[in-house]
């Protein structure tokens, strides 16, 4: 039935599974039939406080039922409460731009980049750096800064100019030229594979875009909002970026996007804008997810969560040697590189019927992102699941 109708009035994008998501419960969901899924996905890491919330439903609720969408042109009080928070948790003067989603996000970096290329160089400098197998966004152009070729399909082309992707951060430093304006990197690739950068690495690159007034972006869309454990990977890497993209985990399933950043003097009115950016049911929702995170963090049950979810996984790990061939990842953004890719989706397969939702990453990794407040309860479920989906593979 409902994949009847979703194939005859939804656009074919998604490879998609057919199941009916009816109720969720933190990190459990629950289908028509009451089959329940433990959550290793939190919705590609946007659910941080899990499914079915009842304090961010009743935020949510509270703010809508009064004002749900002004329009920009008026200041909106949870907008800048959502800002003045951002600055404080990431420790750093800044401020920030909301917007839709995390290509909307990184389109306003790369906006605000190129202003700032223009005003603070005798020549207008544009060019943006990023990295093989990195993740941008789907618009055209974060398309085109996504460092792999084969998101570059000729259907879509002719794309913007002014993007180069570079092997690793040390290829970073020859590809820079008078017209380079910003490097555009993740912390952690997310899409590309879950892959962490070296912090001594990330730390001597920023030192030097500093010295050379090079912008230095950090898409934390998938990042961002504790997943690496602490506020921003930012914090964790100790640098300060100048520019920071976030979306997927800060609304907490509610669309947002935010560019945040240090040079709040380049954007003037009539350079960038959003209808729906920053309105009072995202920073409503976004405010109150914020608000249980730092909680979460501060009284030790985020640390006490990465531990638990680390150990169970590196038992896994160990336990297929047959299968694995790499731990990856960070906090609660974790990975398993399997053999091959026909193993891997063998496994995402086996792990669906057994009731453990998990997503892949490039071409062979097995990527767990759960709600950030799963319990260990539901950790030793989910692992329980992935055990048995493992035992069947051959
Ligand atoms: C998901 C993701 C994006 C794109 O975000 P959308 O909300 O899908 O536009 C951009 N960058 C990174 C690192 C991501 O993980």
């Amino acid at each position: 039935m409902l994949e009847q109708l979703d194939k005859q009035y939804v656009l074919n994008t998604y490879p998609r599974n057919y199941v009916n998501f009816k109720k969720g419960i933190n990190a459990t969901l629950y289908d028509e039939n009451n089959k329940d899924y433990i959550d290793f996905t939190s919705g590609i890491g946007v659910v941080s406080v899990g499914h079915g919330n009842k304090e961010v439903a009743d935020a949510i609720y509270e703010q809508v039922k009064n004002i749900t969408h002004i329009s920009n042109l008026y200041a909106i009080e949870p907008q800048a409460k959502l800002g003045e928070k951002i600055a404080k948790l990431s420790n750093m003067d800044v401020a920030t731009f909301f917007a839709n989603s995390g290509a909307e996000a990184n389109e306003g970096a790369i906006k605000l980049a190129r202003k700032y290329g223009e005003t603070k160089f005798e020549n207008k400098r544009y060019k943006v750096i990023t990295l093989e197998h990195s993740f941008h966004g789907r618009t055209i152009t974060t398309v085109k800064a996504t460092g792999q070729s084969s998101f570059h399909s000729p259907s879509f082309a002719p794309y913007p100019d002014g993007f180069s992707f570079n092997p690793a951060i040390e290829d970073i430093y020859n590809s820079i030229d008078d017209e380079t304006v910003a490097v555009m990197i993740e912390l952690v690739q997310g899409e590309g594979g879950v892959q962490p950068f070296d912090k001594k690495e990330i730390q001597e690159l920023a030192k030097f875009l500093k010295e050379q007034n090079i912008l230095l972006i950090i898409d934390e869309v998938q990042t961002g909002i504790y997943r690496t454990g602490e506020f921003l990977a930012t914090n964790l890497y100790e640098i300060e970026p100048d520019i920071i993209t976030l979306a997927k985990g800060l609304g907490g399933g509610v669309p947002i996007g935010a560019v945040v950043t240090k040079h709040k003097d380049i954007f003037t009115p009539g350079d960038h804008g959003s209808t729906f950016g920053g309105n009072y049911l995202s920073t409503a929702s976004a405010n109150k997810v914020l608000d249980i995170l730092e909680d979460y963090k501060n009284t030790g049950a985020l640390d006490e969560a990465i531990i638990y979810f680390g150990n169970k996984l590196s038992e896994i790990y160990k336990k297929y040697p047959n299968i694995f061939t790499a731990q990856v990842g960070l906090g609660l953004m974790r990975g398993l590189r399997a053999k091959d890719g026909e193993t891997l989706q063998e496994v995402i397969k086996k792990c669906f019927e057994e009731g453990v939702l998990v997503l892949k990453a490039g071409k062979n990794t097995m990527r767990l992102l759960p709600p950030l407040t799963i319990t260990k309860d539901e950790i030793n479920i989910g692992f329980e699941r992935l055990d048995n989906a493992l035992s069947k593979i051959k």
